[in-house]
């Protein structure tokens, strides 16, 4: 498999950068990330990625010391360094190395590291539809920031794993509510229209929602409503799927102990399936 890292403006080949151990990133998860696609050797949405980034430097208050078009360049050159041309590129940026302390260090450099690697949607999954288990969100309250602290999505994981599933649907104990998946953002369909979280600090404002919601919904006349609603609603709805940038849009055909619908992909699933592909294809393949 392909693959290639970078760190302190090198490149390296995964598992041979340094890191100093006082890096704030490991010491405290003081950092953020992002995820983006490669298809046919090109970025998708990556004006989206770089905006959610910056946001979310902003939210850290981590300070910003690399220009939009230096990231973008970066990307560039470990695409074209790689060979590769369908990966994922896990970019992710934490506050620098200083001394131990909590409170934030008066003159840290942040640090900038990456990897890409080739990979593919899971297209068995987007076939067949993937299970979700229902599992309680004891994440903190600034989800909408996509920092690095991601222990309460991996406890999520290993917990939908351990009960055969491919992804957690999180619920909120306090008030009883769907937030979204362990790492996507959850949908269902009911009586025609699509329903997902609304963006607040409980939800990551996903690249793939955004695209959803804006262009494909768009295209295919599709009322969506971005309200709160419970599990119970979730498995009684007629269609459901998980979308982010790495399962693009997969439908969803269990969650817990109920099947979702007729217990395989929706109709409407599909066609925003379609139209999602059309996307991608526009801006990578054209
Ligand atoms: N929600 C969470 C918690 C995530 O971790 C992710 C992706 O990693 C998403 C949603 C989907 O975001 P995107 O579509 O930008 O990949």
């Amino acid at each position: 498999m392909k693959e290639l890292s970078f760190s302190n403006d090198h490149f390296f080949t995964p598992g041979e950068a340094q890191i100093d151990v006082e890096d704030r990133g490991y010491q405290f998860g003081d950092g953020i990330y992002e995820v983006t696609h490669v298809y046919n050797g090109r970025l998708f949405a990556f004006d989206r990625h770089l905006a959610r980034f910056r946001r979310s430097m902003r939210e850290m208050h981590i300070p910003i010391t690399y220009m939009d078009e230096e990231l973008t360049a970066i990307h560039k050159d470990i695409i074209e360094k790689s060979g590769i041309k369908n990966g994922a590129i896990y970019f992710q940026i934490t506050r620098g190395t200083a001394p131990r302390a909590f409170t934030f260090p008066g003159r840290a450099t942040p640090h900038l590291s990456m990897t890409i690697r080739e990979s593919e949607p899971n297209r068995a999954w987007q076939e067949k539809g993937i299970s979700l288990a229902l599992v309680e969100d004891i994440r903190w309250l600034r989800c909408d920031i996509k920092s690095l602290n991601l222990l309460g999505a991996v406890f999520a994981k290993e917990k939908a794993k351990a009960e055969g599933c491919e992804e957690a649907l999180l619920y909120r104990k306090d008030t009883g509510l769907v937030t979204e998946g362990a790492s996507s953002t959850f949908f269902l369909v009911k009586d025609g229209v699509l329903w997902t979280h609304p963006l607040d600090h409980l939800i990551l404002p996903g690249v793939t929602r955004a695209l959803i919601i804006e262009e494909c919904a768009k295209e295919l006349g599709l009322a969506v409503i971005e309200k709160t609603f419970t599990p119970e609603f979730a498995q009684g709805a007629d269609e459901a799927f998980e979308a982010s940038t790495s399962l693009e849009i997969t439908p969803v055909i269990k969650i817990g102990d109920k099947k979702i619908g007729s217990g395989s992909p929706g109709e409407i699933t599909k066609k925003i399936m379609a139209s999602f592909q059309k996307l991608i294809q526009k801006e990578c393949f054209s």
